[in-house]
């Protein structure tokens, strides 16, 4: 499960943009103001700007993050009719969403298995030798080839927490780590 609070694929893709650099903790206390303001493409596309940056401003880099928010509810609106679209190539014209935002809301919400790889996935996914790519695009499908489809949505979420817990970038806790009996990066083997 997704740690995001939201109603709807939209509120979902919002809060998804705003948890860039932002703990889900905070983005939670932050959108139930926001989406009872906003609760849609429609009301957020036609928002002030100052409005939306006050409302989000706990989450940091607020003038940006206001900027990809009514963006991307422009282009929902205007391109899609409102709804948020189910599709990774239409997801990844909206401004503000890379494939790791598009992946979160096809595994989310549209039941459209894929794996976010963000900063953490990539880490983890060299130190546990599962790839020795460097593009996010050719790590997912490495992950996706070693696992079975089920797992894609909730294993890419479980590394990046794994990642933001534990195995940190640069002094990664081997010595807490469940993971370190099979860890080939593990600091526990040498
Ligand atoms: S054993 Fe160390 S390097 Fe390997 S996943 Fe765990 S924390 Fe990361």
């Amino acid at each position: 499960m997704i740690p995001l609070d939201h109603g709807s694929a939209f509120q979902l893709l919002a809060a998804t943009i705003l948890s860039a650099q932002c703990t889900d903790a905070m983005v939670n206390r932050v959108t139930p103001a926001l989406f009872a303001r906003f609760p849609d493409a429609p009301s957020m596309a036609a928002a002030d700007p100052a409005e939306v940056e006050e409302l989000i401003h706990r989450t940091g880099f607020f003038r940006a993050k206001a900027k990809s928010l009514i963006g991307m509810a422009s282009a929902v609106t205007d391109r899609f009719g409102g709804e948020v679209p189910g599709r990774m190539e239409d997801l990844v014209t909206l401004p503000g969403v890379g494939r790791k935002t598009a992946n979160v809301l096809l595994g989310h919400w549209f039941g459209v298995p894929g794996i976010a790889v963000d900063t953490h996935v990539l880490r983890l996914s060299k130190r546990l030798g599962l790839t020795d790519q460097t593009d996010p695009v050719r790590v997912e499908r490495d992950l996706m080839g070693l696992l079975p489809r089920r797992e894609w949505a909730d294993t890419g979420m479980r590394l990046i927490y794994h990642g933001r817990r534990v195995c940190f970038a640069r002094t990664p806790r081997c010595g807490e780590c469940v993971l370190a009996g099979f860890c080939p990066s593990s600091s526990l083997r040498r």
